[in-house]
């Protein structure tokens, strides 16, 4: 919605208008644009990984709900935001989910509704959620064991459910479709090859994430990743394929069409300056970084009735403010100021 409450235009002028209308796109103090948003439905998950640490859930009362989620969308579209992504916690615990993805595809300025789950309700919903205007879908998989994924995620996880849903998510026909793999030491490092191809073969795109400093685990840096792909077996070479966010790809040598690996080092490769993002966490706090300091709650904005106008006011302090690098490496200790969880990974 624009300031007075009306569908903003596209970049042309209102009827009458002797000047164009449309805001200025985002930007951060470093002057990086934002044009891509991360949205955490809600901080609860079914899964209880040790590395996205528990969060203390909020009531749900606390959680955005489904007309401000579309409210604000509609201001970051307004806005230049062109993606979003909708994570948590587990956002397929939304019962508005579909519902949820109908109306932010039908949001002026949107062109992409992505989401990340961990899959264990995809075997019902990813025909409906692709139905309704989904178009980026990326399912975690940090092990195709059974008893590891036990070990990962405090036996809260079942893997032939997670498989099960990764399938459905295959079947249904997303145009982007990814697997996301967190790689922990002497947990699931010796099955990287075996995750990729397990992907592969279902036509979805496989990536290695470093595991950042959010709860336990032994961290793989990316390079070593490549190595034990390659000692597994994988031939990969390099290739210019980037996508909306942080990952570099290389490419299975000689593979026609190609079929790539992604890698997302976030401790040993920073790649803060290419930022294009920002995150409303579960509590609708915005947070202009992942791992930094800069926050400020838009839920209670909106609750306390702000217009458009000072939404997007709050929203550009916060990005005017926002460092140049995250902080999750600080010597003295990493700088979190939410699990994993409640920020949205
Ligand atoms: N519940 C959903 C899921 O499992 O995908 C969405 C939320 S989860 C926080 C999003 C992504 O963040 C997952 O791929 C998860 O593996 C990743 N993640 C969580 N904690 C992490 C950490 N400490 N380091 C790196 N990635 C992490």
């Amino acid at each position: 919605m624009s300031r007075d409450g009306s569908r903003p235009g596209r970049g042309g002028r209102g009827s009458g208008d002797a000047v164009p209308c449309t805001p200025a796109p985002l930007t951060d103090a470093q002057g990086r644009t934002i044009a891509y948003l991360r949205l955490a439905l809600t901080d609860r998950c079914n899964f209880r990984c040790g590395y996205c640490s528990p969060a203390e859930h909020e009531a749900p009362g606390h959680l955005l709900g489904r007309a401000e989620v579309v409210r604000l969308a509609g201001i970051f579209g307004a806005l230049g935001v062109r993606r979003i992504r909708l994570t948590g916690g587990e956002p397929t615990l939304r019962s508005d989910l579909v519902a949820l993805v109908r109306e932010l595809h039908a949001t002026p300025g949107i062109s992409e509704v992505a989401l990340t789950t961990n899959g264990h309700r995809l075997a019902e919903l990813a025909g409906p959620l692709r139905a309704a205007g989904l178009e980026s879908l990326n399912v975690s998989v940090d092990t195709l064991d059974p008893e590891r994924l036990h070990l990962i995620s405090g036996r809260s996880a079942s893997l032939p459910e997670v498989l099960a849903g990764l399938d459905a998510a295959a079947d249904a026909g997303f145009p982007h479709l990814k697997v996301n793999t967190v790689v922990l030491g002497g947990v699931n490092d010796d099955e990287l090859a075996r995750i990729v191809r397990h992907a592969w073969d279902r036509g979805a795109s496989p990536r290695f994430i470093e595991l950042m400093p959010f709860g336990g685990g032994v961290p793989v840096p990316t390079a070593d990743v490549k190595r034990r792909l390659a000692e597994q077996g994988l031939r990969l070479v390099p290739d210019g394929k980037r996508g909306w966010g942080p990952a570099h790809y290389l490419r299975e040598e000689g593979s026609d069409p190609p079929r790539h690996v992604g890698f997302i080092g976030a401790m040993t490769e920073n790649f803060c300056e290419g930022c294009n993002r920002a995150r409303v966490a579960a509590d609708g706090g915005f947070q202009a970084c992942l791992g930094g300091d800069v926050r400020t709650n838009l839920r209670d904005l909106l609750r306390a009735g702000a217009t458009d106008a000072e939404v997007e006011a709050e929203v550009r302090r916060a990005l005017g403010l926002k460092g140049a690098r995250h902080r999750m490496d600080e010597a003295g200790g990493p700088l979190v100021l939410l699990p994993m969880m409640g920020i949205g990974g």
